[in-house]
């Protein structure tokens, strides 16, 4: 079985008052989750979907079916707490992550999103964002009616079109994806990129840090830079395969030793 590397963290910003985000790293299931709602009633939508996840942590044969499940069981089970309790009522939580499983008896990541939160995946220097955010900005920008930037400060930026809460329940989009030799993915709530461009974050995960280190790193740029929202950020990596080193590698000229590549 594929091990993956991992690393998160998550705060509360200097802004905000709560911290309605929360994070999953429990081997193979990494989720972010950015919870909405008052009364702290986003921070009880992002939780039982968490719940959901976490009932999946430890399972060597996940499919993609497994968590288009899990996603519909948080769905429901946030809409049954909102229906128990009116001061809940309108919960509701993003949800984005990556998921190791097997398809065709080989390992795949599984990427899923509902909401703003995003996944991205970094190789050979190169960022880019997986996840497309669902949302009223990501529409206008999709339309060439904003740019990226503008939609970074845009009034209605944190207006979701799809999030877990809904009835009818939310379509999650999916993408299934074979293990590659050193993938690296970064899990995020909006809290980030608002406040760390995308050249910053690829600064850091260019240093290729312990996963822990990135994404404490990252969290704490969001917060220095501003912390207008909550941040929270999981890093996931496979390890690059065992190079056997040439029986003369002590007398490997410079460029051999300085590598690059991580
Ligand atoms: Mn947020």
């Amino acid at each position: 079985m594929t091990q993956a590397l991992f690393g998160a963290a998550s705060d509360v910003g200097r802004v905000r008052e709560l911290n309605e985000d929360c994070v999953l790293a429990q081997p193979p299931v990494f989720v972010v989750a950015d919870g909405m709602g008052g009364h702290a009633a986003g921070e009880v939508a992002a939780d039982l979907a968490m719940q959901r996840f976490a009932a999946l942590a430890g399972r060597v044969d996940l499919k993609p079916e497994d968590v288009l499940d899990a996603v519909a069981d948080a769905n429901a089970a946030i809409l049954a707490r909102s229906s128990e309790h009116s001061e809940t009522a309108g919960m509701g939580t993003t949800l984005s992550g990556v998921c190791l499983g097997v398809v065709g008896g080989s390992p795949h990541w599984f990427v899923f999103n509902v909401g703003d939160s995003r996944v991205y995946r970094f190789a050979d220097g190169v960022l880019r964002q997986i996840t497309v955010d669902h949302s009223e900005v990501e529409e206008l920008r999709a339309a060439g009616r904003i740019t990226a930037e503008e939609a970074l400060v845009h009034p209605l930026r944190n207006v979701v079109t799809r999030s877990l809460g809904m009835d009818p329940p939310p379509v999650p989009d999916i993408w299934v994806l074979p293990v590659g030799d050193g993938d690296r993915f970064l899990i995020c709530s909006d809290g980030l990129p608002l406040e760390v461009s995308a050249v910053e974050i690829v600064e850091v995960l260019s240093r290729a840090a312990p996963p822990q280190t990135t994404a404490e790193m990252l969290v704490r740029m969001a917060v220095d830079a501003g912390g207008r929202d909550n941040v929270s950020v999981v890093v996931v990596e496979t390890p690059r395969s065992e190079v056997v080193p040439d029986a003369d590698v002590s007398t490997a000229p410079r460029q051999g030793l300085s590598g690059g590549q991580r």
